[in-house]
């Protein structure tokens, strides 16, 4: 089978014939229609993040916003039948007795494998998947579709359920790209008055297109002021990796708002702890999501009400799309087709 495999970091992809995975018991091997390709992708492959750089195994097949079809399963898989359509999360594998799975986090657990890093993942035509990893997609949704959903829905998905979106309130996305994209459509459909926060009309039109009330231009001298006239945000779901956008959120929350950090800048965040005092501001993470929350954003894409912007490229291409991606020249979700 083909495969596009990281030889180095640093290194362009190679696409190579390499033998076909065998799948142990407790595995399925998905024939992969569609793998999305994620900016942690980029920096597995660039291996500038140290903590990738430790987690990497030799020769790997990036990719973890996988969907396809299950061709072969192990002797004890027994709930997904030969056929079924299935998708992947960047959790490959988690241990299930851990305090943070335990509890309900398995996205924490401290022995988790990862899909595309410790073991090989979507970037090739078959994929090994631990099958209680492996997640069954909706008809309604096409593998190109559903595939970012698996990493960029639930992470936007998860910073709005730990910030505590609810219905009426107004929240602000900050970036409205790949992942901002989604969150709008999200916040929209728990019937949240949505505010998107970006630089330029194209940006602010496309916001408002997907169902943003307000759209506010970050470089505009008033644009704390403009959201502070709305009442100010009850929450603020930051998806750009730029660090004054977090400063600016900040700013933009109504008293007892909460921050909610998903974009990662290179640079620590820092906030003077009296504006955080004098509102009783919050501040959340989200790290990707468990398979319940995949679950939960399949549902909210399956009804319709979220739809992510993808372009679809065949496998052959990845290291143009890689390319486009380090220039920043990718508008939503770029997909590989696989097979
Ligand atoms: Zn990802
Ligand atoms: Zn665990």
């Amino acid at each position: 089978m083909k495969a596009a495999i990281l030889p180095a970091f640093g290194q362009p992809l190679l696409l190579e014939d390499v033998p076909r995975p065998v799948p142990t018991a407790d595995e399925v091997l998905i024939a992969v229609e569609a793998c999305g390709v994620c900016h942690s992708d980029l920096h597995i492959i660039d291996g500038d993040t140290p903590a990738f750089r430790t987690a990497a195994k030799p020769r790997l097949v990036p990719g973890h916003e996988v969907v396809g079809k299950v061709v072969e399963r192990g002797a004890s898989v027994t709930h997904l039948q030969i056929g079924d359509r299935v998708g992947v999360p960047w959790i490959h594998w988690a241990c299930g007795e851990c305090e943070p799975c335990r509890e309900g986090n398995e996205n924490l657990c401290r022995r988790s494998v990862v899909t595309g890093l410790g073991v090989d993942g979507g970037y090739a035509e078959l994929m090994r998947a631990k099958a209680a990893f492996a997640l069954k997609v909706p008809a309604a949704l096409s593998a190109a579709q559903a595939a970012p959903l698996f990493c960029a829905g639930i992470t936007v998905y998860r910073a709005l359920k730990n910030a505590g979106v609810a219905a009426g309130q107004r929240v602000g996305v900050f970036g409205v790209g790949g992942l901002g994209h989604l969150a709008v459509q999200m916040a929209k459909a728990w019937g949240a008055q949505v505010v998107g926060f970006d630089i330029g009309e194209e940006k602010l039109a496309f916001a408002r297109q997907l169902g943003a009330g307000h759209a506010i231009d970050v470089r505009a001298d008033d644009a704390v002021k403009q959201a502070k006239a709305l009442g100010g945000l009850h929450a603020a779901i930051v998806t750009s990796a730029a660090k004054p956008a977090y400063d600016m959120a900040l700013r933009c929350l109504r008293p007892t708002g909460t921050l909610a950090v998903v974009g990662l800048p290179p640079e620590p965040l820092t906030f003077p702890a009296l504006a955080l005092v004098g509102s009783e501001a919050r501040i959340v993470a989200a790290a990707i999501g468990t398979r319940d929350d995949v679950r939960a954003v399949l549902d909210l894409a399956a009804s319709g009400k979220v739809a992510c912007r993808i372009e679809e490229v065949p496998l052959a291409d990845v290291n143009e799309v890689l390319d486009r991606m380090r220039r920043g020249a990718i508008r939503g979700r770029m997909v590989l087709r696989c097979c």
